[in-house]
């Protein structure tokens, strides 16, 4: 990669895409809200500070810029992949921090997983315009999978002989409830 930027200018550069609310994160949020799912933002109190958490899916999801986080990138002969291209100058710099992003991601990846949550990773080229609808859409089946399995766990246990005289009373205080869900259509709160 030829490299016209001094390495300062390159890192301000770098420092500006990392910041939040980045460009990809909000294609991320705003697809997804528009898919009708609501999350909260950077949680502070999760390893990682996922971008947006899904409480009600258990879903933390990252989204990753490909150059700070080596995307297709491999550990060990750390060579350029399409979307990570480390610059030539300075190149143990950016391969030493690349490689320390890489390794934080898996450990807090696998810190969220300890304590009960799904980890998705969005990857900021797979949110070109050309691949954006269909990447947010496998986020969404994804999404909508992990709420089945969660419940259809519960309705595997369902019905009990002694409880199917009061099912039907049960059934119908949760069927709106539940209704919308099973159609992959979580309804707004408003
Ligand atoms: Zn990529």
């Amino acid at each position: 990669m030829s490299d016209k930027l001094s390495p300062q200018q390159r890192h301000k550069a770098m420092a500006a895409v990392r910041s939040k609310n980045t460009k990809p994160e909000l294609i991320v949020r705003h697809g997804l809200w528009k898919r009708g799912f609501r999350y909260r933002l950077n949680h502070k109190r999760l390893p990682g500070h996922p971008d947006l958490v899904l409480r009600k899916y258990r879903t933390c999801i990252f989204v990753n810029g490909c150059f700070w986080h080596g995307h297709k990138v491999d550990m060990t002969t750390f060579e350029n992949s399409d979307c990570c291209r480390i610059p030539n100058t300075n190149r143990d710099y950016w391969v030493a921090k690349i490689r320390r992003n890489k390794e934080r991601d898996h450990a807090e990846q696998k810190q969220l997983a300890a304590m009960g949550w799904h980890c998705i990773t969005v990857w900021e080229c797979e949110l070109k315009p050309a691949s954006r609808e269909e990447t947010l859409d496998s986020i969404a089946f994804t999404l909508n999978h992990i709420w089945l399995h969660d419940h259809g766990a519960k309705a595997i246990q369902y019905p009990k002989l002694e409880e199917e005289v009061q099912m039907p009373i049960a059934a119908d205080n949760n069927h709106s409830n539940t209704t919308n869900h099973l159609f992959f259509r979580p309804t707004t709160n408003q």
